[in-house]
């Protein structure tokens, strides 16, 4: 879920992507899913962005909701639902949690003062302040002092830490997991959770006065967005993973299990916080001017080879950079040569035979399934993707091997068979990255959609017609 103030640019794209190949992957393998993304919109900034396009906070934050929708079908995103935290359902479900946490006894009334951050809508103890400027933007901040009633996080730092040691998995990537669990050994403060000057927010339901603090409400809808407290949200809930930028890990893996274990509510299985992307090796930035529009991206490039690179340029879990140049050299080299040709050259040669295909697998000791499915399992596409370009290039070695060209008879037909089903089950392998270009694949070899299962080198039984190229060269 993204808080909305403007369109989305490559990082949006890149966490919607990831969790769109991840939920591709499960449903590929048989599993239940339900993917939801949405957008947050409560909060001062979109209040006062509101005014100064003299529209409603309610007619603003439309108008960015439908941005993201536009701009998650331009990516192929396949989300089960999409939920925004301005719905009637959302405010009546984030009130009805906060009267579940008020009845375990963890909502008082006292004082707030701090430092508050209107672009990142975030308050800071002195402490926090980075040279008496925001830490996470370097922007002014300005001192706010009111009644607030708080959140009792205090008293979950026990239960947080002994969390966290029996899910190791809980906090992931691994790599970050050490600064949440410092941070919390250090001691947690009860959190302000309402504000009585920010009127575009939910009312706090134990004072209507207020509105609830931007970030608590939010996280809420991750509930609401599967329906809770109705419906089905019990067969969906708890979450699997919820993936996040690192910028936002401390609400996810900290504030928000302590409110679902408040809320008598279980917690996600997996908080996975993500890395960053720079752009030619520079911070992305509105004064630098080098923010990336995914919609200019697949308008150059298309949908699945932006797709691809994104995953397949850095580990999610790692920080990366984006470059115009570095996409061209894996369109051209990845996708172009190593795929497409692959496929090309099996279903040109394989259009010309007449006779059955048929023969025995030899090609399938290169593919190494359970490798490449437990690599999605641990969330790791980008090594999933490495995987999987290896069979490719092993298959691609094999045709320069055989050099079927110089074959006939029952050897032709074993090298066609060879061929043909491991471009089947690449296009299986590729689909939750690339569903398009699997498409295109499936319909050349004269094959339906495949599942992991049929992941295996069978009888081949497609009619195969060449077609167009997959890719095409970029300069
Ligand atoms: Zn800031």
């Amino acid at each position: 879920m993204y808080y909305v103030n403007d369109k989305p640019h490559v990082g949006h794209a890149f966490t919607t992507v990831a969790a769109d190949v991840m939920a591709r992957w499960h449903r590929l393998n048989g599993e239940k899913v339900f993917f939801l993304t949405g957008t947050d919109e409560h909060g001062e900034k979109n209040q006062k962005a509101a005014e100064t396009n003299g529209l409603t906070p309610q007619q603003y934050v439309d108008g960015l909701a439908n941005t993201y929708k536009d701009v998650w079908k331009c990516l192929n995103i396949s989300y089960d639902a999409f939920i925004r935290t301005s719905s009637p359902s959302h405010e009546a479900a984030a009130a009805k949690f906060i009267e579940m946490m008020n009845k375990s006894g963890d909502i008082y009334k006292g004082e707030y003062e701090g430092w508050y951050c209107v672009p990142d809508e975030t308050f800071f103890t002195d402490f926090q302040l980075a040279g008496g400027k925001c830490p996470d933007c370097g922007r002014e901040v300005k001192k706010v002092k009111e009644e607030s009633y708080f959140f009792r996080l205090s008293r979950y730092q026990q239960r947080l830490l002994d969390h966290y040691s029996d899910n190791p998995e809980f906090l992931s990537p691994e790599l970050r997991s050490g600064e949440i669990k410092n941070r919390v050994k250090a001691g947690l403060r009860d959190l302000s959770i309402t504000r009585a000057s920010i009127k575009w927010g939910v009312p706090f339901p134990l004072d209507r006065s207020r509105t609830v603090y931007v970030w608590v409400e939010a996280l809420v809808g991750y509930l609401s967005g599967i329906g809770w407290p109705n419906g089905d949200s019990g067969s969906i809930w708890p979450a699997d993973t919820h993936l996040v930028g690192k910028e936002i890990n401390w609400f996810h893996s900290v504030i928000w299990p302590a409110m679902l274990m408040s809320a008598g509510l279980p917690v996600p299985k997996r908080i996975f916080a993500h890395g960053w992307w720079t752009v030619d090796g520079k911070k992305m930035s509105k004064s630098i001017g080098n923010i990336v529009d995914p919609v200019g991206m697949v308008k150059k490039y298309s949908a699945d080879p932006f797709r691809y690179f994104l995953i397949r340029e850095k580990p999610l879990s790692e920080d990366g950079d984006f470059s115009d140049k570095a996409m061209v050299t894996r369109i051209n080299g990845e996708l172009v040569d190593d795929l497409g040709n692959l496929v090309s050259r099996t279903v040109t040669l394989a259009s010309r035979f007449n006779g059955p295909i048929s023969g025995k697998p030899e090609l399938e000791s290169y593919l190494r399934l359970e490798r490449i499915n437990g690599l999605m399992a641990r969330f790791d596409p980008f090594g999933a993707l490495e995987e999987i370009w290896s069979f490719i290039r092993s298959t691609n070695k094999y045709v320069n091997d055989k050099a079927p060209w110089r074959l006939q008879g029952s050897e032709l037909a074993n090298a066609l068979y060879n061929l043909a089903e491991a471009c089947r089950i690449i296009s299986i392998l590729i689909s939750p990255f690339m569903p398009d270009t699997s498409a295109k694949i499936n319909s050349q070899l004269g094959v339906g959609a495949g599942m992991l299962e049929d992941c295996r080198f069978g009888e081949f039984r497609g009619r195969i017609t060449k077609g167009e190229h997959l890719f095409r060269k970029v300069a």
